[in-house]
């Protein structure tokens, strides 16, 4: 069988790599000139930056498979135990972290101590625990409502929505609680702290993130046979013939099987007639972007490997020094999600802002010299993961045999993570080899 896959990020490398491990004939075609889809890096001034910080959790077990998948585990770091210090102005530091007790106990000891929030409010979230880990996840209703809603129905305080329930929900899926979906928010908090006690600990790319993805996954599609070809932008996907041809740059490409990979707005302009009933509507899913700022320091201004912002506009902060290029000094990225107030800002303004506040929270800072400070910005960086947006995500089949789709995007149950980019692609490809089998089943 000749599978094309369309789209070289997550999606699919992982849909290729699954196809051509089943024996199928595969041909991946990303428009970029790279591969890696959303997570890439730039190399500036001696030093890589990734487009944007990319955390994984332990429970993002396809996403950590496909790592062992591309041998690109030990480009990756994974804490032994989850750990997140939270820094506010001042430099003073709470900890979330997990104690040895089973899940979900194994975040009260740190939530007992966590500082920033009044003792009645710690009290609040440790309530709204067990109804959150109760909720349905295949109720319907639950993509109807924000969880901001539900948190405050659940007696949660704004402080403790800012404080805590943000601190997770903002990178996770990309929006605040007040317009985050219930069903997706539910989903990280039971997936990613309350089912096992191991499930949130925290990992990261060691390495430029291209490296990671792009570098080490066109090698494993090398070693697997699957020819790449890149700066090729399928512009029409037609049916023919019982299979289908891929037009671009004036060629085509003829095959058995189309998994198509590419963002929700792209796949809308290449389904053909017919292929998926809401393809007007995925225009809805929307966009929500995310910004990093690379900030460069003359010298350590700070011993933590991460941190998240408390009563800051910094959300999360990594110590990138390592790995990437930097000869002397220390390189932080801060990590801005659902960053509308910040897409559209001048670099300088930016600087204005966030260089005295990583002051605040480091206050080592003062004292260095920023040697660099460079902005990223990824104006779609995910689908807008609001109500209403579950009966948008489509499955793997489309209503044209022998075409499926993938994504991040696409409905994996999960936020538009690398862990559903990574679900989705291998979903895809066993519904194209599991095709492959039942023919080859009935032929005999
Ligand atoms: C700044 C930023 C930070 C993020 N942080 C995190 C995080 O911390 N943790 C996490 O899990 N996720 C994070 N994400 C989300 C994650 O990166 C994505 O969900 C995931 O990488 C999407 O993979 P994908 O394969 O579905 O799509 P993509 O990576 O978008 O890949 C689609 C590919 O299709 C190609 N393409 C488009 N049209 C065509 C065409 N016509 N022909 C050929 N090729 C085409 C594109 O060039 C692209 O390479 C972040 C995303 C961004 C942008």
């Amino acid at each position: 069988m000749r599978v094309a896959v369309v789209g070289g990020g997550l999606a699919g490398i992982a849909a290729a790599l699954e196809c051509a491990d089943a024996g199928a004939e595969v041909t991946l075609l990303e428009a970029r000139p790279r591969l890696g889809g959303a997570t890439f890096s730039i190399h500036r001034d001696g030093i890589w930056m990734d487009n944007g910080q990319h955390v994984f959790l332990r429970c993002c077990t396809a996403y950590r498979q496909f790592l062992v998948r591309i041998e690109a585990t030990d480009r990756t770091v994974l804490q032994p135990r989850l750990s997140i210090p939270v820094v506010s102005p001042g430099g003073r530091i709470a900890r979330l972290e997990r104690a040895r007790l089973p899940a979900p106990l194994h975040l009260l000891p740190s939530l007992a101590r966590f500082s920033f929030l009044s003792p009645r409010e710690r009290l609040g979230i440790a309530r709204a625990v067990r109804p959150l880990a109760r909720l349905d996840l295949d109720d319907p209703s639950l993509d109807r409502r924000t969880f901001g809603s539900w948190l405050s129905e659940h007696g949660q305080s704004q402080a403790a929505v800012d404080a805590l329930w943000n601190l997770i929900v903002l990178p996770t899926v990309n929006l605040p609680a007040a317009e985050a979906s219930l069903a997706l928010a539910a989903k990280v908090f039971q997936t990613g702290l309350l089912e096992s006690a191991d499930a949130g600990d925290i990992g990261y790319a060691a390495v430029p993130l291209q490296h990671v993805h792009g570098d080490a996954g066109g090698e494993a599609l090398d070693q697997a046979g699957v020819p790449v070809r890149l700066r090729t932008r399928v512009d029409r996907i037609e049916r023919r013939d019982g299979g289908f041809s891929l037009a671009f740059d004036g060629e085509g490409l003829d095959a058995d099987a189309v998994v198509l990979t590419v963002p929700h707005d792209d796949a809308a302009a290449l389904l053909p007639e017919g292929a998926l009933p809401q393809a007007d509507e995925l225009g809805y899913l929307g966009a929500s972007p995310i910004v990093n700022l690379h900030v460069v320091y003359d010298r350590p201004v700070t011993e933590l490997p991460f941190a998240a912002g408390h009563e800051s506009p910094v959300q999360w902060v990594f110590d990138r020094t390592r790995g990437t290029g930097l000869g002397q000094g220390q390189y932080l990225a801060v990590s801005l999600s659902c960053a509308r107030e910040y897409i559209g800002r001048k670099v300088e303004e930016l600087r204005a802002q966030f260089v005295p506040a990583l002051e605040q929270l480091f206050p080592e800072a003062a004292s260095a010299r920023v040697e660099l400070f460079f902005v990223t910005r990824e104006q779609r960086a995910t689908f807008r993961q609001g109500p209403g947006t579950s009966v948008l995500r489509p499955g793997p089949r489309t209503q044209v045999e022998g075409l499926y789709l993938a994504g991040a995007w696409t409905d994996t149950g999960w936020p538009a993570t690398m862990e559903g980019a990574v679900r989705s692609g291998i979903d895809a490809a066993r519904e194209v080899v599991g095709r492959d089998r039942h023919e080859l089943e009935v032929a005999a």
